[in-house]
Formats: C-alpha cells, structure tokens, sequence
C-alpha cells in the first residue's frame, strides 16, 4: 500500500489564522508503519507562539463566555458534522501517523463526534441548582461560571477522543483554550482544529501549538493559564500538578493504568479470552485502559490459556490501513525500545514468554506477547509497559485475586468475568479502580458517564458526562433578597 501524500503544514493555530512558529522552527514526523515515510514538517513552537496563542485566549474570552450556552452549542454541533464529513480521511491520518488500526481509528472519530454532541446536548440541561433560604422564602441558587484560558494537553493514543472530551465542555462552559497535541499526531491534531475553525468558532476561542513537551511545559507554567486538563504519563502528569498547585492553578489529571481483567471459575472462557484479547493487544496495548495483567482461576487456566493462544494465532497483525487489521505498530521507536526493554526485564526477573504473535519485519511492529510466571512484586506486574506484552497468573480465592489485582499504584480501570451475582457484588465493594466492567474488556468507555482512575491514575475531578462541568466551571452560590 503507498503512502497519502501529507497535506500538514509547519503552522499554529492562533487568534483564528494558520501561522508559521516564530523563526519558523518545524520538525518532521515519520510514520510507525515503515519507520521511513515523512508525514510532512509541523510547527514547533517557541516562548513567543505561546504568549500570543494565551494573548489571544484572553482576549475572546470576554465575548465568548457571555454567549447564551446555546450559541456555543451549536458551534459544537456543527463540528460534530464537519468530524462525520472528513471521519474517513481524520482516521487515515491518525493510522498512518499513531499506527492505529482503521477499524479503530474510525470509529474513534465518530465517537469524538458523538461527544460533541453530547455536550451540545448539556447546553438544555439545568444549570444550577435552586434552594430556599432558611430564614425566609427568598432563594439561595447556584449558577457555574467559566474558569478562564484553559491549557489542554493531550497524547498521541487517542488523538481525536481526548482533545474533543477536553474541548468540548471547556468551550461550551464559555472558556477559551490553548491546545498542544502530542508531537507525535500533528497532523490529525490540524484536522481536529480544521472541524472547530470551520465550525465557526471565533478567533481566539481555540487555539493550536504544535511541537514536543517544552511547548506544553510553558503553557501549564504560564500565570494567565487559569486551569490545566492533560492525559498522559505519570511522570509528565506529576510535575505538572506540582507546578499547578504551587501556583494555585486548577489542574485534571489523566494517567496511566496496570489494569487487570480477572477470570472466575465459572467464567465464560470464550468471552473471556476475547475481551483478554482485546483489551490487551487492540491498538498494540497503547491504551490507558490496556488489560496489563489476566488473573485466572486455577480450575480454568489451562483451558483459558489454550483459548488466548489461539486467538493470538488467529489474530491480524500487520498494515493499520488493511480493515482486517487487528494490531499495527507501536507508535515510534522510542516506545518500541521501552517495551522492548521491559519484556526483558520481565524475562529476567524469571517470566517466560507463552506465546508471541509474528509481525511484518520493518517499523515499529511488536507481536502481541502472553508472558506466566511473573511474580505480583515484579517488574512486569507493576509497572505499565505501553505496548502489547500481559502478563497471566493463577489464584485460588476471588477475594486474594481482587487483592492482588489491587496491589498496584495505579487505579483506572478492572474487569471481572463471571455469572456470579454475589462475585459481582464483591468485585463492585472491594476493585480499586475508576472504570469497572463486569463481563467485558478493561478498555472502552461511553461518552455520557465519567471516566477517570483513582489512586495514581487521576487527579481532580473525573472527565466526560456530568462530571466534566465540575473541572470546566467554578460553582458560585447566590442569596438573593429583595
Ligand atoms: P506524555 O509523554 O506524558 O505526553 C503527554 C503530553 O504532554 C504530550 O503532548 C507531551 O508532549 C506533553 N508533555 C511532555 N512533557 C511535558 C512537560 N514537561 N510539561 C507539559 N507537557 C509535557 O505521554 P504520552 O507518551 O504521549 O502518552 C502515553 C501515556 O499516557 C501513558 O502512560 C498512558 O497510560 C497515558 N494515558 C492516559 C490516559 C488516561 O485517560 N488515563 C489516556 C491516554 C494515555 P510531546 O508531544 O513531547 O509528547
Ligand atoms: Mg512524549
């Protein structure tokens, strides 16, 4: 299959025009599917992009915030359409870019519109709530407020979903925002900004720098930033609160997962293998909500582990442009050495590989990999490797299982694969994580409910649904007398 031909440009998105960085600095983005292709030059910003791009965010901020919720809703919508308009060609660009699947890819952007018009949606919805004073019958009620210029930064692995389930509600409650997309989807990230410009969002109501982390460092450092929602690794995520909460600044936090999907004795061992499948290996395991390890049922886990392994067989690997494809390739080489190097610790640490699919010998393809033997303090049990590795124990009781499954820093997302009812109610009690399934995969999440992890996985309020106004708005109490 050749290349698309790039149609990115080496330009920001600032005050409602496409302008070359300062100095015209650009970088060039190569794709995971040959390791070799140019996908084009894109801008990287420097400290002066920033302050006009934040210059600009401040400036529209007084007209857009006082617009009627429904103005702003219907920019919103009309987004949703632009993103159903060009889904084919958004989920091409995000495959040959990020090496994602088609047959995620696409559907990831239809979901993105799906999220706009949720949001639009909550534009008709009550906004506050009306009590009685004690005193007397005046009322005392509650209106939301915009919080100010918002910093929206975002990863590569969900290049259309995460910045709509940002941007979405941060506009719609009347703030502006300055958007840095990960370095690695620029060229999706233009698209995205495309969809909102043609939309009809005024200048300086979204704004667009490109290039890698200091850019994004800048922004959450910035003083006119009122608040920060990012999704990315812990390690980024953390300085990024600490610096926030220095400065008294609003910060959301998004981070990674060690989620496990435990199997019980009376399991579905079909569906369970699938979801395990699924949850592990779809979008070469670069999702935060990734099935990093499966707990097994003793009873079960030599038939289980026939079942994987034959899925794992039976799987397509290979080409994220064919539609039949199930795993493409890691994002880029840097992220293959990372796990790369991880399998290895795990090895060393005394894991033996079970099965590891083939892959087509060029970029940045890793065979989808089912490790045993894993210790629960190991490396590989505890620290998230970003790619297609998992790990399979054994247990004996669901209570120890959910223990173990437990016995991680991070809190995202758990699976439980049973028919049980009084297991369900167990898992429901005692699962430490933000995202519950019960006979499903660790991954997928719908647009109307929130999502986000406890523990380390998170920080402030969750995302998505109701809960988004609560980080995109400051709740005001009136008392109101005559
Ligand atoms: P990352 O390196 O933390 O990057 C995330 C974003 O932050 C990118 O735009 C990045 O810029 C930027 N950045 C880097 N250094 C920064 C700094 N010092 N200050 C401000 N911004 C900075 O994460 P990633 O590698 O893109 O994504 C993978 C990680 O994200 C995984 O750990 C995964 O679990 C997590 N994740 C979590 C969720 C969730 O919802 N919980 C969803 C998806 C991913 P660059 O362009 O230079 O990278
Ligand atoms: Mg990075």
């Amino acid at each position: 299959m050749s290349m698309p031909v790039s149609s990115g440009k080496p330009e920001n998105y600032i005050d409602g025009a496409w302008t070359p960085p300062q100095g015209g600095q650009a970088y060039q983005r190569v794709s995971p599917i040959d390791g070799a292709t140019a996908l084009g030059d894109f801008a990287q910003s420097t400290p002066h992009d920033v302050e006009a791009a934040i210059g600009a965010a401040q400036v529209a901020l007084g007209d857009w915030s006082t617009l009627p919720l429904a103005a702003r809703a219907r920019i919103l919508s009309r987004c949703a359409r632009n993103l159903e308009v060009r889904a084919g060609e958004l989920a091409l660009r995000m495959s040959v870019e990020t090496g994602k699947p088609l047959r995620e890819s696409g559907p990831e952007v239809h979901r993105g519109a799906a999220v706009l018009d949720y949001f639009a949606g909550e534009a008709h919805r009550p906004v506050g709530e009306l009590f009685q004073q004690s005193a007397s019958t005046n009322p005392v009620f509650t209106v939301h407020r915009p919080v100010g210029v918002i910093a929206v930064v975002t990863p590569w692995n969900f290049p259309v979903a995460i910045p709509i389930w940002k941007l979405a509600p941060a506009l719609l409650y009347g703030n502006t925002v300055v958007f840095k997309p990960s370095e690695e989807s620029p060229w999706t990230a233009q698209a995205l900004v495309e969809c909102w410009a043609e939309a009809g969002l005024p200048p300086g109501v979204l704004n667009m720098v490109g290039g890698d982390g200091s850019v994004g460092k800048l922004l959450v450092e910035h003083s006119a930033v009122a608040a920060v929602s990012f999704t990315g690794s812990s390690e980024v995520g953390n300085a990024i609160r600490t610096t926030c909460s220095a400065a008294g600044r609003r910060v959301q936090l998004e981070l990674g997962g060690q989620n496990a999907l435990i199997v019980a004795s009376g399991a579905d061992l079909e569906r369970a293998g699938e979801a395990a499948y699924a949850g592990a290996f779809f979008s070469a395991g670069q999702k935060c909500t990734a099935t990093r390890r499966i707990f097994v049922h003793h009873s079960r886990l030599d038939e289980f582990r026939t079942v994987l392994v034959r899925r794992m067989e039976s799987g397509h690997v290979g080409d994220p442009r064919d539609p039949k494809t199930e795993v493409g390739p890691l994002v880029n080489a840097r992220q293959f050495a990372g796990v790369k190097s991880g399998l290895e610790q795990g090895l060393q640490d005394g894991a033996r590989i079970v099965s590891q699919s083939a892959t087509p010998d060029r970029g940045c393809f890793f065979g989808p990999t089912l490790v045993e033997g894993a210790r629960d303090d190991s490396f590989l049990a505890q620290e998230e490797v970003f790619g297609p590795v998992v790990s399979l124990f054994g247990f004996d009781d669901l209570d120890d299982a959910i223990s173990r499954a437990n016995d991680v820093r991070q809190g995202l997302s758990m699976s439980l694969f049973t028919p049980n009812l009084a297991d369900v109610a167990l898992f429901t009690r005692r699962a430490q994580a933000g995202v519950l399934h019960v006979n499903s995969p660790t991954t997928g999440t719908e647009v109307h409910v929130p999502f986000g992890g406890i523990k380390a996985s998170g920080w402030g309020p969750h995302e998505q649904g109701r809960a988004a106004r609560d980080f995109y708005t400051e709740s005001i109490t009136v008392y109101q007398d005559a």
